[in-house]
């Protein structure tokens, strides 16, 4: 009989199997592919590790402008791909040592609920006080298209044996925009489909254009308000529509979806209930409507993120120890795409604070207008930053530029230490540094900017 048994081993699942162990719960986490989820193996990181090759390429092309004389890098994409399997290794070799280190056992086999407590895995019946479910998601296919052959989704874009020819991304998401901005920077002919009317479409619309701009500088040839169709794999490519025009490229990816890794968990056994929308209903506190049975990470409502489904997992044992937990303020929680330019935000647009009724200020810096942009040759960047002119609360943080994805955590900081934008705009930043476009933006909305 285990305290706490976790189905998954993905950022949801070892980071709850390891909080249960610091809470002295015996746990046991199930995991029936690799430890460390898809975020580790196939998705986030791998992502990264490609797209840090990328930035490194940018910036050979860009030495000129430092006074460094180089050539066109060539991309060796074996080693690339590599040095991302080692990323890769290095990472989930870290996890499989934290679990053993925290005492967690590892039971490798698919787990799926029997009712009452128990788990089934292959022949073996588990059981357990508490069962935190944490399968993750997988893709989803868009209306008319299947996945097979050179149409791919973007686990398996992260994958790719060769440096493709040319690529069609399908959805301007944070995925679609990763992968086509990866790939056009490593030499491929990259188009980029999105069905709204601009890029990174849940983004503040400025950020937006501002994307759209450095993609297309990128080579990146962008559709904005396009449905592809008609999409037909063949051997050596796919060929598709959009519009009025037909296209053609090595590979479609699909990076338009995914929904929750449900099938054979045992849901139906359990009498676990799922929302409006499919995926797992949960309280404040991560509980199904199961009593000893919770749910976290992509399986269950909010951003699709890695540190959110780390998070709830925290909440959900903290919860089954008897411990206070409050629930997630969803819309706070940092989003970050690593495309280039980076891009990140919290909390709300200035659209949707228009459209809640606030008493909007808006404070837009950038880059240039601190010294560490020139420096380090990033002037293009922006910091946007929206507040409620009444009691000068930060209602939403958006980046785009160098290191945005590192930048926005302050923004978060100060908003859940319950600081405004005036605290921002008065706390001291370093010289030269970035943050200091941050603390400008702050100063914008409190009417005192400086540099700008
Ligand atoms: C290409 C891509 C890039 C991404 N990049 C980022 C990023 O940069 N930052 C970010 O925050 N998020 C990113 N995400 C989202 C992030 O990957 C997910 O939000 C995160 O992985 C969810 O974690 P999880 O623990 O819920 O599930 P997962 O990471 O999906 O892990 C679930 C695990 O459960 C296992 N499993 C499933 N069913 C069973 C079963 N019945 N029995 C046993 N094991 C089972 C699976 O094998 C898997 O290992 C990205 C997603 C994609 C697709």
């Amino acid at each position: 009989m285990y305290d706490v048994i976790v189905i998954g081993s993905g950022p949801g699942g070892y980071v709850t199997a390891i909080r249960a162990a610091q809470l002295g719960f015996q746990t046991a986490v199930v995991e029936r592919d690799r430890v460390g989820g898809r975020c580790l193996n196939y998705a986030c990181i791998p992502a990264k590790a490609v797209l840090r090759v990328a930035d490194v390429a940018t910036e050979i092309r860009e030495a000129g402008e430092f006074g460094i004389t180089v050539g066109e890098p060539s991309i060796d994409f074996a080693a690339v791909m590599e040095r991302r399997n080692r990323v890769v290794g290095t990472l989930t070799g870290g996890v499989s040592g934290l679990l053993k280190k925290n005492g967690v056992e590892l039971i490798e086999g698919s787990g799926s609920l029997a009712g009452e407590g128990r788990v089934r895995v292959g022949e073996r019946t588990l059981e357990a006080r508490f069962i935190v479910l944490a399968t993750g998601s997988v893709k989803r296919p868009i209306p008319g298209t299947e996945f097979g052959g050179r149409v791919i989704g973007t686990e398996e874009a992260w994958a790719l044996e060769e440096l493709p020819g040319s690529l069609a991304v399908i959805g301007s998401g944070a995925s679609g925009s990763e992968i086509a901005s990866a790939y056009a920077r490593l030499g491929a002919r990259v188009q980029l489909f999105e069905a709204l009317d601009r890029v990174l479409p849940s983004e503040d619309a400025d950020i937006s254009r501002l994307a759209e701009r450095g993609f297309k500088k990128q080579g990146i040839e962008v559709h904005t308000g396009t449905l592809v169709r008609d999409v037909r794999s063949g051997e050596g490519s796919v060929t598709f529509t959009f519009g009025e025009q037909s296209g053609e490229a090595d590979y479609v990816v699909i990076a338009a979806g995914r929904g929750p890794d449900i099938e054979g968990l045992g849901l139906d056994v359990a009498e676990v209930a799922l929302d409006e929308r499919g995926l797992i209903a949960v309280d404040g506190a991560m509980r199904t409507n199961v009593p000893g049975v919770y749910a976290i990470g992509d399986l269950v409502a909010g951003p699709a993120l890695a540190h959110k489904a780390s998070d709830e997992g925290v909440i959900a044992v903290e919860d089954a120890a008897g411990l206070v937990t409050h629930p997630i303020s969803y819309i706070d929680i940092p989003r970050a795409t690593f495309c280039a330019p980076n891009v990140a935000s919290f909390g709300l647009t200035e659209e949707q604070a228009r459209a809640q009724g606030h008493d909007v200020v808006v404070g837009k810096v950038p880059y240039g207008a601190v010294g560490a942009g020139t420096v380090y040759g990033d002037r293009t960047g922006l910091v946007k930053l929206i507040g409620d002119r009444q009691y000068g609360e930060l209602l939403g943080g958006h980046i785009i530029g160098a290191k945005a994805t590192e930048l926005i955590q302050e923004l978060v900081n100060a908003r859940l230490l319950e600081g405004g934008f005036p605290e921002v705009a008065r706390i001291i930043h370093g010289h030269p540094t970035m943050s200091e476009a941050v603390m400008e933006a702050a100063r914008a909305l409190d009417g005192w900017l400086i540099h700008g």
